[in-house]
């Protein structure tokens, strides 16, 4: 069966296109490319009855950037979850700028600006963003997503864990809050830490409550978005995984501690994998890809090799790209581009200028013998061969595969093992490009996936979800 994958997600402009041959990856970055904003994705319920009745849980990642357990966890809530009853508010990416570039805040610490914050300051306009977001009279709870170092305990144990580590706790400012449904915040914080303490992956990571009694003179925490949140009559949490874990750990008690305050107010939900730290790998890989120039370009970029080369970009235009995945940004670096998700560089790619031709946006192929109209930007399953059909104007180009005196690769039975295996774009050999071609023009791309009939649950899942996801932007 034929699988197409659409992507409608995330888009974005490259600005400095223009000078970016004669600046330096990190000039360009600072002064003209677009600093992404945050994104707020509202999922709730396909039945309006159940989106009024429920409550709507606020949650917030990547307030620090470097703090991927956090921001990961929220953006699988995104990309992964199903919510069924209630409303979930997810801002995946706070800090995206300092999560796209690894570093705790770029402009200093986000979570210290809730306070007074001096209008020149540079992330003055995202703090007022957040602050009306969760002002919001709709939300009834935030959760805000952190890693931290050690590990939280009420006495001194060791250097990594005593009271003035943060890890492993769920954290509040007061015991209460003048709050209509959810007043009791020592309650259900409690709730979450012995939920989390029923799945423990070991015993010695159990989370506690940690109370930083804000309003008893804590300077620091009164400059935070929790304080601004219970300032605004709103039950607050943060959540604190420890960063002594690799992130699918961190992700996991960051699950589990959500998941918790879901049960707590009635949210009800369906996650698309299991809790297991693989899964959560798989799903934080699953399904990462870009697109240019409105899917003339796809490309995969889960398990993409370091470097992709020339890359037919659109010769004197701003580069229009669209990803399917919150945690995602393309940055100019050096003559080529970054592809970034979360704190990883995915992939380089190195651009090859084209002028661009609109004549046609698919072409006509065979694929394990079955005549197929694939259009360009989609990625097209192989078990066997392929053949892209000749066109009377349009040469085909097979990135990988060549042969004596053939300029044109169309009508020709293309398997695997006749493909340069190290021209995939994937690290494991299976997915190639087709590019079209009129006269020095080009027309668009396809991939062709050789590893496709292994399909995984969780491609499965990511397929269905995609249907789903337009309606859970605004
Ligand atoms: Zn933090």
């Amino acid at each position: 069966m034929l699988k197409l994958y659409k992507l409608s997600v995330f888009t974005g402009i490259l600005v400095c296109f223009g000078i970016l041959s004669s600046l330096s990856g990190s000039i360009c970055l600072a002064d003209s490319f677009q600093s992404p904003d945050f994104s707020i994705h509202k999922l709730s319920s396909p039945s309006l009855e159940n989106q009024k009745q429920g409550r709507t849980v606020l949650i917030i990642g990547g307030i620090q950037g470097d703090e991927p357990g956090g921001f990961n966890a929220a953006s699988l809530i995104v990309t992964q979850y199903k919510i069924l009853s209630g409303n979930v508010w997810v801002v995946p990416n706070l800090n995206f700028l300092s999560i796209i570039k690894r570093s705790r805040g770029v402009y200093g610490d986000l979570n210290r600006k809730f306070d007074k914050l001096d209008p020149g300051d540079p992330e003055f306009k995202t703090i007022n963003r957040i602050k009306k977001l969760i002002a919001d009279p709709k939300v009834d709870l935030v959760l805000n997503l952190h890693d931290g170092s050690g590990f939280f305990r009420n006495q001194y144990i060791d250097k990594m864990q005593n009271p003035n580590r943060w890890g492993q706790c769920i954290i509040i400012d007061q015991k209460t809050v003048k709050h209509d449904a959810f007043p009791n915040l020592t309650r259900m914080a409690q709730k979450a830490a012995d939920q989390v303490n029923q799945h423990l992956i070991k015993s010695e990571e159990h989370f506690l409550v940690n109370n930083t009694q804000t309003a008893r003179g804590n300077n620091e925490m009164a400059k935070t978005l929790t304080w601004f949140s219970i300032k605004n009559k709103k039950p607050a949490f943060g959540i604190e995984a420890s960063k002594s874990f690799l992130t699918p750990k961190r992700t996991y008690y960051h699950l589990r501690a959500i998941e918790s305050f879901f049960n707590q107010v009635g949210i009800k939900f369906e996650r698309n994998f299991k809790l297991t730290q693989k899964q959560i790998k798989k799903a934080i890989d699953d399904d990462i890809q870009v697109a240019f120039n409105n899917s003339k370009i796809l490309l995969k970029i889960e398990n993409a090799r370091k470097q992709l080369n020339y890359i037919p970009l659109r010769k004197n235009y701003d580069i229009e790209f669209t990803v399917n995945n919150p945690l995602m940004a393309i940055i100019p670096s050096g003559n080529a581009f970054s592809v970034i998700h979360g704190n990883r560089r995915m992939t380089h790619l190195s651009p090859q200028y084209f002028d661009y031709d609109f004549s046609i946006d698919a072409i006509k192929m065979i694929i394990d013998d079955t005549p197929q109209t694939v259009s360009f930007g989609q990625i097209i399953p192989v078990k066997n061969s392929f053949l892209v059909q000749h066109m009377k104007e349009h040469r085909v180009n097979i990135i990988g595969f060549t042969r004596k005196g053939l300029s044109n690769e169309s009508g020709v039975i293309i398997k695997k093992e006749q493909v340069l295996k190290k021209y995939s774009i994937d690290k494991k050999g299976s997915i190639f490009r087709v590019e079209i071609y009129k006269e020095k023009k080009f027309s668009g791309m396809i991939l062709v996936d050789f590893s496709a009939n292994k399909d995984s649950d969780l491609k499965i899942a990511a397929k269905n979800r995609l249907v789903d996801q337009s309606k859970k932007l605004f």
